[in-house]
């Protein structure tokens, strides 16, 4: 599957605004059990990333992000310690 333009975008916004890096991106279905995630994961198949913020600058609200997100058609789900993000 080829990775959706519109979700590197908008993750490309969020890591260059508000100094955050991606932790993961695609998954093998055996370091996706690893990690916990569910057996239908989009990193499965490089639909989603999860970003973490360094607080070098304020991180976002999830307002903030949510904003970014929703104008390049995707979503993100504030994790205990990341930001998923993934297309509508
Ligand atoms: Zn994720």
């Amino acid at each position: 599957m080829t990775p959706d333009f519109n979700l590197l975008i908008c993750v490309n916004e969020v890591c260059a605004t508000y100094a955050a890096s991606v932790t993961s991106w695609w998954r093998s279905p055996s370091r996706n059990m690893k990690v916990g995630g569910v057996p239908n994961s989009a990193h499965l198949h490089g639909g989603a990333f999860d970003v973490v913020y360094d607080g070098s600058v304020e991180p976002p609200s999830l307002q903030q992000v949510m904003k970014i997100a929703s104008k390049y058609r995707c979503k993100v789900l504030r994790e205990r310690d990341h930001d998923h993000f993934q297309v509508t």
